[in-house]
């Protein structure tokens, strides 16, 4: 087989910041013993209000770059924030959507659904069938779709399509795309094949996690569909874009909340991945140029490309209504107006075929340098 070699990607430096949607779920009794009602409300399609603990009658507002509230529909939430960053994944770009917010709050809702009311997972899935099956041939491209799904509980990165794997590595390879070797990557033709690799795996973690109680609010999914295309003729350009679709752990302080009395040491309370997702987006809005700490935990490193990198991306931070939530609202609303200063660059990752050349030359000479560059 010829060798690739990465091509460097001359165009594209356009920036994107992180869009930020919000989405408020109805208001439900069973979660307000007291039958305090709501303590948020929308005001537009942008903003939302919640009421200041320190002087009820005051409130404290925030803008988004979407907000949805109790009544949007999945498919709005879908067409609003997640459809438009879709066609760069058919590109060779990064894309990703994560769902943050408290437990109870409608993250899973949001990114799974029901059969009734498909998540954004479903829905986005469909979508980049749907994109490619409308390329035309004559573009000269074929497409290729796979799809890994991985979770990750207490720092161990857990292979889903593989129940009973062990903990997996996270690496990055020379050209910084961060990869895991050893998670099974499944080739998927179809919208309903990708169902039937995909269903049983949400089945397997949902049962797992009502066994282990608290694990689905503690453990991230995350669900990669790659895209790559290839050039049909020589030297057959090829391009790779990633859409990582993330269901992640509660943001609930677990230290406050105290979990049925059980004593949980600071430590052992915080969830390690989530925390340093928030320093991550910290330092990067900090814009003193010190380290961002991608490294400290496994999701932000697997996200690297997806945070303040090359990726477009789209946090839906979910929120409740009911005042049993009103600390934890707060956190996820501040955390969600921080998130929105996060400038990503997107661009294209491509390699081509060298079939003779040393790698060197053939580089120089791909990126316009002459022989003796
Ligand atoms: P999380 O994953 O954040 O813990 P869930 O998605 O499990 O939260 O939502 C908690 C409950 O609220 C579930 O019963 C879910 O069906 C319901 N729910 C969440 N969001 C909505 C919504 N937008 N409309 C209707 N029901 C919702
Ligand atoms: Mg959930």
């Amino acid at each position: 087989m010829a060798q690739r070699v990465a091509v460097a990607d001359g165009g594209n430096k356009k920036t994107t910041r992180v869009r930020v949607a919000v989405r408020l779920r109805p208001y439900m009794s069973k979660h307000d013993e007291k039958s305090e009602g709501p303590c948020v409300r929308g005001l537009d399609s942008q903003s939302l209000e919640i009421i200041n603990w320190r002087n009820a009658t005051e409130s404290v507002k925030y803008q988004f770059d979407s907000f949805h509230g109790e009544e949007t529909t999945q498919q709005e939430v879908f067409l609003t924030s997640v459809k438009p960053i879709l066609s760069h994944v058919l590109n060779g770009q990064n894309a990703s959507v994560f769902a943050y917010g408290p437990t109870g709050a409608g993250k899973t809702h949001t990114m799974l659904g029901s059969p009734e009311q498909p998540g954004v997972i479903p829905q986005a899935v469909r979508e980049v069938f749907h994109l490619v099956k409308g390329k035309k041939e004559d573009e000269g491209w074929d497409y290729s779709i796979g799809m890994s799904y991985l979770e990750i509980y207490n720092e161990k990165v857990l292979d889903l399509l593989s129940p009973g794997s062990q903990d997996l590595p996270i690496r990055e390879d020379k050209d910084k795309n961060i990869l895991i070797p050893g998670l099974t990557h499944t080739t998927i033709s179809s919208f309903s094949d990708f169902d039937k690799h995909f269903i049983p795996a949400s089945l397997n973690r949902t049962t797992a996690s009502t066994k282990l109680n608290q694990r689905s609010s503690r453990s991230h999914a995350i669900l990669l569909i790659k895209v790559v295309r290839t050039r049909r003729t020589f030297p057959h350009r090829q391009q790779t874009g990633k859409l990582y679709l993330v269901d992640l752990a509660g943001s609930e302080d677990n230290r406050r909340t105290g979990n049925q009395g059980i004593r949980l040491k600071e430590s052992g309370a915080i969830n390690l991945s989530l925390f340093t997702l928030s320093k991550v987006v910290d330092s990067l809005n900090s814009g003193t140029a010190i380290r961002v700490p991608y490294r400290d935990s496994k999701l932000t490193r697997l996200l690297q490309d997806s945070l303040g990198g090359s990726a477009h991306s789209v946090m839906i931070t979910n929120i409740a209504p009911e005042y049993k939530y009103y600390f934890d609202t707060f956190t996820a609303l501040n955390f969600a107006a921080k998130s929105k200063l996060i400038v990503n660059k997107p661009f294209t990752r491509e390699t081509v075929a060298v079939p003779m050349l040393p790698v060197k030359r053939a580089r120089d000479e791909l990126e316009g340098r002459g022989p003796d560059a």
